[in-house]
């Protein structure tokens, strides 16, 4: 936690009980224990040690950014997060000084801007909190059980813990908490189960966007050095919709992530699609890099269909002891790299909904969260719905909205100033309404240069088929 904020002297309550092992659950446990006297981490999966892929979490075998935002967060509620992720193997570089990004039509230019940006799987990042998480003398971790459903009072006004199962079925247990986190990712069923329990049906608001991803890992080949540890072809929307991205991660590898929007990326059929695919980016540098490099592995494959938020902040009654959180909250488009950063928001939220008590902490929190969705849902949905075929709702002034940031975008191109805010917007650092004060206004509508798209362009450079590995 920030020295600003000081902790509270007493605890909230005795016990807090999250479920869901994922990222969001884990830096919730992280903030909760600061506010009860004991926390219980309940996880469907069994925790490997090491970085493992598991079966919970199919997501993890694919790129996985985290912005800056997110990235402070894990530091404020376990110090020193970003030096144990460096020693674990993770690089942290700045935003733009080793990034190579092709974005909205334009190189974006290169040089420290200070902006932190993290390099490493997911499987990586994901050890590395748990390894924090249980060094807290007050939190305990239950792996393989997972949680079959909420205990409430005789009412119903107020959850009061869970019962418990090994995955599948069994004897059940029950386990009482003063607060139940749900952090049990998209496919939640607390809609369902506080249905069954008289709550009214919390409403969803999806927007199809079939967004394909296929990642393979790559040997980072010795002695090519492009200049770059990241490279990112994004697509100018709505005409191109194929997106492209090498991050050097963990152990001197490459993960390689091809996708797209609306059923966009290599077929599943075909392995050598992928190369084909990274042929048709709208620059060359991706493929150029990879056509001769050596894999490491199979080909990953994820669908995701549509963004998925729920909105908890409307329901007319809701239980007292209840939190949802992360992807079960909402789920964006993962293109943006939102999802884990707006997790840790949300955790965050809940520390401070604690700083006034257990009391009435369940509608503080819907609704700060509720508040706190807005800037990265409509962040998310703004770029997907500019895609004609995107079916949804366009909020009034959206073509004005997308006017505009086209222009602040090509004006962040030249004006080193308005990159720092777009790039810091774009990390949740900052309010979009930075992008709008009235001088940045004034130079948005009266700056107009064609740049050079290339300007800032690297040498396309190609892995020398014999280079050693
Ligand atoms: C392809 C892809 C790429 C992505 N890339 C990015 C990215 O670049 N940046 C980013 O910030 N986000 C990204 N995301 C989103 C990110 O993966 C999630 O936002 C993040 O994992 C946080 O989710 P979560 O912890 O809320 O839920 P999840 O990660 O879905 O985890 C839910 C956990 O709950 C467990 N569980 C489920 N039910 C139960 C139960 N009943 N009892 C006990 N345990 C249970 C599961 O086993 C799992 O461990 C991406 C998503 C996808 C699909």
């Amino acid at each position: 936690m920030s020295t600003s904020t000081p902790l509270p002297s007493t605890p909230a309550g005795k016990h807090a009980l999250v479920y869901g092992g994922s990222i969001t659950g884990l830096i919730a446990a992280g903030v909760l224990s600061r506010h009860f006297e004991h926390v219980t981490l309940v996880e469907r999966d069994h925790f490997e040690h090491g970085p493992q892929a598991r079966k919970g979490v199919p997501q993890a075998s694919h790129a996985h950014s985290l912005l800056t935002r997110g990235l402070n967060v894990l530091d404020e509620v376990f110090p020193g997060f970003r030096e144990d992720l460096k020693a674990a193997g993770g690089l942290i570089l700045d935003m733009t000084e080793q990034h190579a990004w092709y974005m909205g039509g334009v190189w974006v230019p290169r040089g420290r801007i200070g902006l932190d940006f993290t390099c490493q799987s997911r499987p990586l990042l994901e050890w590395v909190i748990r390894q924090r998480l249980q060094a807290l003398p007050n939190v305990t971790v239950r792996d393989g059980r997972e949680v079959a459903g909420f205990q409430t009072s005789a009412d119903k006004a107020r959850v009061t813990g869970v019962r418990l199962q090994v995955p599948g079925g069994g004897q059940e247990e029950t386990l009482e908490a003063g607060l139940v986190v749900d952090a049990s990712g998209r496919g939640s069923r607390a809609p369902q189960w506080l249905e069954a329990l008289g709550y009214p049906r919390v409403e969803e608001s999806h927007i199809h966007i079939d967004v394909r991803y296929a990642t393979r890992i790559y040997h980072r080949p010795r002695g090519f050095e492009p200049g770059w540890e990241i490279l990112s072809i994004s697509p100018r929307l709505p005409e191109q919709r194929k997106v492209g991205t090498i991050q050097r991660i963990e152990e001197d590898r490459w993960l390689v992530m091809l996708g797209g929007w609306l059923g966009e990326g290599p077929s599943p059929a075909d392995d050598a699609d992928f190369l084909e695919f990274a042929r048709g980016l709208p620059q060359p540098h991706l493929y150029e890099a990879l056509r001769n490099a050596e894999p490491l592995g199979p080909i990953h494959h994820y669908r995701f269909p549509h963004n998925q938020r729920r909105h908890y902040e409307r329901m007319s009654r809701f239980p007292e002891g209840l939190a949802v959180m992360g992807d079960a909250f909402c789920s964006f488009n993962p293109i943006y790299g939102q999802g884990m950063t707006t997790g840790a928001l949300q955790a965050q939220a809940l520390g401070e909904c604690l700083r006034q008590g257990l009391s009435g902490v369940a509608q503080r929190y819907r609704r700060q969260v509720g508040k706190l969705l807005q800037v990265p849902w409509s962040m998310a949905t703004t770029g997907d719905l500019r895609i004609p075929e995107v079916e949804g709702r366009r909020p009034p002034g959206f073509a004005l909205t997308n006017w505009y940031g086209d222009r602040f975008q090509r004006l962040a191109t030249q004006n080193p100033e308005a990159l720092r805010t777009f790039m810091r917007v774009m990390h949740m650092v900052e309010s979009p309404a930075a992008m709008a004060s009235p001088r940045t206004l004034l130079e948005v509508l009266t700056t107009w240069h064609a740049s050079d798209p290339q300007r800032y362009a690297p040498k396309p450079m190609t892995v020398a088929s014999n280079q050693p590995t």
